[in-house]
């Protein structure tokens, strides 16, 4: 079998667009504030790219930089600031942040109904609980990867191959909210390979080059590279080895090319919402 390619990037082409359509038809600009602190190369790039994308489908964006050697009380100051702004939607709090900051009490200063990453602790438990809320970027954006794809997701066995905070607990979160039957893999899994041909759907976010292999897709399954692992050449490469798993698989997404354009887009969805909501439009 040879898997048909999920193409991340023109689905995310779409979504973007039919959200700067529903934009155009507000009587306001939702307003997003990307907070950096410091400069991580990486977080550079992620913001400027963020930023670029958000006024692309017209909402008031902007970012605030601050130094490295920012307190965590200044910060906070920061955040509460843009709490009490009524033009701000949505703050997306970028990480990491430099280590005078603790991680956790800037992400509880955060506006749930603001926090368009959905990592405050009442979005995650909203989550949680199967009820509505802002949700991580990257996991929803798997959501519409199987939906656009048409891989049904209710009564499939699902397997999620990672547990973080950011991307594993929500990804089985929503797959369960979709009615999946759901397996939660990590690093003190046994036989991971034998978990993996079981399932239907394989979510593989765990941070290692080429983990799961060919051999651990069912035939016909569906594979989901989350993994973003910058090999010595400078390459990026998911956690799935790619061509052996295409052999496999049914449909399979690649990467780069696969979930990471939906992260941006879902990033901008969340503000969409957070705005509707906050201004009950
Ligand atoms: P993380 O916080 O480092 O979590 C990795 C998870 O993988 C942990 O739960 C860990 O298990 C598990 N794990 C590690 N080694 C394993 C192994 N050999 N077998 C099974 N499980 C293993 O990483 P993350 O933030 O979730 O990110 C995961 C990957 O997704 C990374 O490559 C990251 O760059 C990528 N990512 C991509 C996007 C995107 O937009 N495409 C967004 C976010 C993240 P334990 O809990 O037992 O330690």
């Amino acid at each position: 079998m040879t898997a048909r390619i999920i193409d991340g990037k023109a689905i995310a082409a779409r979504l973007r667009t039919g959200l700067a359509a529903r934009v155009a038809m507000l009587g306001f600009r939702p307003g997003l504030r990307v907070v950096r602190v410091g400069e991580d190369p990486a977080s550079v790039v992620y913001v400027r790219n963020k930023d670029r994308a958000a006024r692309e489908v017209g909402f008031d964006s902007a970012t605030i930089v601050l130094p490295e050697a920012t307190s965590e009380a200044e910060l906070l100051g920061v955040i509460a600031g843009l709490n009490a702004d009524p033009a701000v939607d949505g703050i997306l709090l970028q990480l990491p942040l430099p280590a005078q900051i603790h991680p956790e009490r800037a992400i509880l200063a955060l506006d749930p109904a603001k926090d368009v990453d959905g990592l405050h602790p009442i979005n995650a438990g909203l989550l949680a609980a199967g009820k509505p809320g802002l949700t991580p970027c990257t996991p929803k954006g798997v959501m519409h990867l199987l939906a656009e794809a048409g891989v049904p997701v209710s009564g499939a066995r699902a397997i999620v191959l990672g547990r973080s905070v950011l991307v594993g607990r929500p990804m089985g979160a929503l797959l369960l909210a979709a009615d999946a039957t759901v397996t939660m893999a990590h690093s003190r899994s046994r036989d991971l390979a034998a978990e993996c041909r079981r399932a239907d759907i394989v979510i593989a976010a765990v941070g290692r080059a080429g983990l799961v292999r060919g051999d651990w897709v069912a035939p016909g399954a569906t594979v989901i590279d989350v993994g973003i692992n910058r090999g010595a050449d400078g390459k990026l490469t998911g956690d799935v080895a790619f061509a052996e798993s295409a052999g496999h698989a049914g449909a399979i997404t690649p990467v780069p090319g696969g979930v990471g354009p939906m992260t941006i887009a879902c990033l901008l969805e969340n503000t969409l919402e957070a705005a509707l909501v906050r201004r009950g439009a």
